[in-house]
């Protein structure tokens, strides 16, 4: 027996099939707090076997992804070169052939593996024979007891055979004590001889996996629960190496709130989406935490740094997780409200530039300000949009479909010649709430309109439709000479058309 290294040391093992998944964050996240709650280090592997689906492409939006969190690995390929960072590389499985080879080549010899040639269609007339006879369709291989030697010949003339794991004579059950379902217990039966390297020297994932772990020092491996069934297969590869077998746990499903498995089509799945829709990776990082795990105080609102002084194994749930899109929500509302207007505009800056919403020359006090205004209004950092929308002249316009009726009025004309005079008498670059409101009160005694004839022709001049946001919280924030040049175009409206 091997033993491992003391130190704690996990690993997140993605497939670089695409975006990071949450529940690939999930996993991540719960490796990485158990690391960090007891000074262990978190290891980046990457699992990219499957040639055709793991691209480097894809490898770097798990990459992006993961740093968005800010989830950092102490092991793994370099952020950016991909380059093995740490003494137990190379961290990627497609550069790990000889790796696994050597060890393949040490279950042959020893008898725990042998070489199959049987062709798929062999492989498939057997198993619906077996399945005929009602009997569990394992490969029953015909050169299972192929002597090495025998093998090796027909090799070298050019034959093509895959490495098989034997599981004959392995008449037992296994045993699993996992951290988070307690005692699982495998039959043997449960699986027959099983590949280990395909016939193109390509290994597969169960046996890569073994082999990693092992070379790697991992002491735990927190995974999804779909790898519970792969356990045995592992296990049984442990023990032929005469491996310690690391703990292992097994992370309950996530699912929607019609408690089915979530889905891309019924919303954001991938970190990069909730990243595009405006959330937080500090409150989606909360939010997950709480996906199958739960704080020992009942808080659900708490810091990276709690979670890690507070995180351990015995509070994971083995019950499904429900993944509430509202709670989400909320909870990155509160992330963001509580964050500082200085960093927060630097969030919201990317969202309202690709709206082609451009406040650069605003200065750094108005900017503070129309974040302390709008921030209540705010549960995602894409809420910004369509209020700086209001605030932006360049896209400002007189909406005269929704404004028809409004423009139409009796008294409108009069309501917004009004206001325009008395922004033309006032003194100032802005209006204060206070003077708005004096303004209004001016605009009613001199045209006697009141009620929606008074506000709604006021609402159409400063943005240009008769609903939307509160006025007092808008008018504040727009220059007085744009407010003149919009009451102008509205007034050059009225009438028109109706
Ligand atoms: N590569 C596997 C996946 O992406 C992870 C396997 C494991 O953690 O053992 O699901």
């Amino acid at each position: 027996m091997t033993t491992l290294s003391k130190k704690v040391r996990v690993r997140f093992a993605p497939s670089p099939t695409g975006y990071l998944h949450v529940g690939g964050a999930r996993t991540a996240y719960f490796n990485y707090l158990y690391a960090k709650s007891l000074g262990g280090d978190f290891v980046l592997r990457v699992e990219d076997t499957d040639e055709q689906r793991s691209q480097e492409a894809h490898l770097k939006m798990q990459i992006e992804d993961l740093l968005w969190l800010h989830l950092n690995w102490d092991e793994g390929p370099h952020p950016t070169t991909l380059a093995d960072q740490g003494p137990l590389g190379p961290y990627r499985q497609s550069q790990r052939k000889t790796i696994y080879k050597k060890w393949a080549d040490q279950l042959l010899q020893n008898g725990k593996a042998y070489y199959c040639f049987m062709t798929d269609a062999e492989i498939e007339a057997q198993r619906q024979a077996l399945q005929k006879r009602k009997l569990p369709p394992h490969v029953d291989s015909p050169y299972q007891d192929w002597p090495l030697e025998k093998s090796l010949e027909k090799i070298s003339a050019g034959d093509r055979a895959v490495v098989r794991f034997r599981t004959k004579g392995l008449k037992k059950d296994y045993r699993l004590p996992d951290l988070v379902r307690g005692d699982v217990t495998f039959p043997s039966d449960m699986v027959g001889d099983f590949v280990l390297l395909r016939s193109g020297g390509m290994p597969v994932y169960n046996f890569c996996c073994v082999v990693d772990d092992h070379m790697m020092e991992i002491t735990h491996v927190l995974r999804a629960e779909e790898h519970l069934s792969n356990t045995l297969r592992q296990m049984m590869i442990y023990e032929a190496l005469g491996w310690q077998l690391p703990q292992f746990g097994h992370l309950s499903l996530i699912l929607d709130e019609e408690k089915k498995k979530l889905s891309k089509r019924k919303g954001a799945t991938s970190c990069h989406e909730f990243m595009l829709e405006g959330y937080l990776p500090e409150a989606l990082k909360n939010f997950i935490t709480l996906l199958g795990w739960s704080h020992p105080e009942g808080k659900e609102i708490f810091s990276e740094g709690e979670a890690i002084s507070k995180f351990a194994l015995d509070r994971i749930n083995a019950a499904p997780a429900v993944f509430d899109g509202v709670k989400l929500k909320w909870m990155n509302a509160q992330y963001l409200r509580a964050m500082d207007e200085t960093q927060l505009w630097l969030q919201i800056e990317p969202f309202l530039k690709r709206e082609n919403l451009d406040f650069s020359e605003y200065s750094k006090d108005w900017k503070i300000k129309s974040l302390g205004a709008f921030k209540s209004s705010m549960e995602t950092l894409a809420d910004s949009v369509p209020l700086y929308h209001l605030l932006s002249d360049k896209a400002f316009f007189v909406d005269k479909a929704e404004s028809a009726e409004v423009l139409g009025w009796e008294p409108t004309r009069r309501v917004i010649t009004a206001w325009l005079e008395e922004l033309k008498n006032h003194k100032g670059e802005f209006l204060s709430e206070a003077e708005f409101l004096q303004i209004q009160d001016a605009v009613k005694n001199k045209t006697e309109a009141k009620g929606k004839n008074l506000f709604m022709p006021v609402r159409v001049a400063i943005i240009g439709k008769p609903h939307g946001t509160e006025l007092k919280i808008l008018v504040p924030l727009m220059h007085l000479k744009s407010l003149i040049n919009r009451a102008s175009q509205a007034l050059a409206e009225v009438g028109s058309g109706v």
